[in-house]
């Protein structure tokens, strides 16, 4: 039985995804021998690596103009790599401190060039994302970081700010989920473990003209420009991660694309607000409801003693990994790309049966 799994990342793949590839695992193709056994530098690895990197734009609707780039190390690579490509002599660099992963990003980034906090969320609690107007851009800002969702406080930036400042933004919990107003940013990234794909790298979108003028005096491996020109095959790549990610995005066209991946993710998301906004209270959101995340929906139980019991009932019920991040306590549902809608309203059904006792 699979069981109904709300991890914040790594977390549940589609259910076809996984049966295809456990199909050809053993025997690519016919080719004798599995996919990860090839070199990455043979006919059949390369088609299915020029593949994922057409779909990984197509299904992102990036603009021309602009790279995809696959690089190892998670998203928590680049909390470093976009400073130290980024940020030249003089140049400053703004972050919104939304909640532990943009002050995670602030904090690698302060290491590497002069990087501001141009928003604290620590005075609201960690509980919404910022209006535009409550942001203090520095003048000499070469680029504004903003997480676009705090996987752990729950929150989401809704409207990305237009200050005139190139924005560069950490999606990777809400990655492919929602529609990107590309003017408005010079990268993207995120790490590919909640929406995309088996853990093993970042997806890192960036305009072209911006690479013209990176930083050349680093190790090659921390360089965007030379994964842009090797088309992400500088080195030895995550192949398994590669493979999956095509496979995930073929899957996602199937469903229908982008739009109707946002559009499901609004449905789930709202069908949980409502379990928790209508349960008279037995179910608290500590969240602003104009920040609430669609991927990561927190609460508590008013009574917070039997968060224990719910926990461990859920999982009775085949619902798991509900338990909120250890930071923080109470309840977190994951809710990512291949959470089946069914998923939620099982979790629907078991919270209001729970309430009733
Ligand atoms: N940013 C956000 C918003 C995240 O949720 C995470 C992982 N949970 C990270 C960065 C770190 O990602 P990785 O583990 O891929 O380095």
């Amino acid at each position: 039985m699979r069981l109904v799994n709300f991890c914040a990342g790594p977390c549940t793949l589609p259910l076809p995804v996984l049966k295809e590839a456990q199909a050809e695992f053993v025997d690519y193709h016919g080719e004798g021998m599995s996919l990860f056994e090839m070199s990455h530098r043979g006919p059949v690895y390369r088609e299915v690596h020029d593949r994922a990197l057409t779909l990984v734009k197509q299904v992102f609707g990036t603009p021309d103009g602009w790279e995809a780039l696959f690089v190892q190390g998670g998203a928590t690579l680049q909390f470093a790599l976009v400073p130290l490509n980024l940020l030249g002599r003089g140049a400053s660099a703004g972050y919104l401190e939304s909640g532990v992963w943009g002050k995670k990003a602030l904090a690698d980034a302060s290491h590497h060039g002069d990087v501001y906090a141009a928003w604290e969320g620590a005075a609201f609690d960690f509980r919404r994302m910022p209006a535009p107007d409550e942001i203090r851009v520095r003048p000499g800002t070469r680029y504004l970081h903003v997480t676009s969702n705090e996987t752990i406080g729950g929150i989401r930036l809704v409207q990305f700010p237009d200050l005139g400042v190139p924005l560069v933004a950490d999606m990777s919990s809400d990655f492919l989920s929602r529609a990107i107003p590309w003017d408005l940013f010079d990268l993207v990234y995120g790490g590919v473990q909640k929406n995309l794909a088996p853990a093993g790298m970042a997806v890192v979108f960036v305009r072209r003209s911006v690479l013209e003028d990176t930083n050349r005096d680093l190790a090659s491996y921390l360089r965007y420009d030379v994964h842009a020109a090797a088309d992400s095959l500088a080195n030895t790549p995550p192949v398994f991660s590669i493979y999956m990610m095509g496979k995930v995005l073929t899957w996602m066209l199937d469903q229908g694309g982008l739009a109707a991946v946002e559009k499901l993710a609004e449905e789930k998301a709202a069908l949980l607000y409502q379990a928790i906004d209508h349960s008279d209270g037995f179910y608290l959101s500590p969240v602003d409801p104009a920040s609430r995340s669609l991927m990561n929906v927190v609460f508590r139980l008013a009574d917070e003693e039997r968060e224990q019991a719910f926990l461990s009932a859920a999982e009775q019920a085949g619902l798991v990994n509900l338990k909120g991040h250890r930071s923080v306590g109470g309840i977190r549902a994951s809710m990512y790309n291949a959470m089946p809608r069914s998923g939620v309203e099982a979790l629907v059904e078991f919270m209001s049966d729970f309430r009733r006792g």
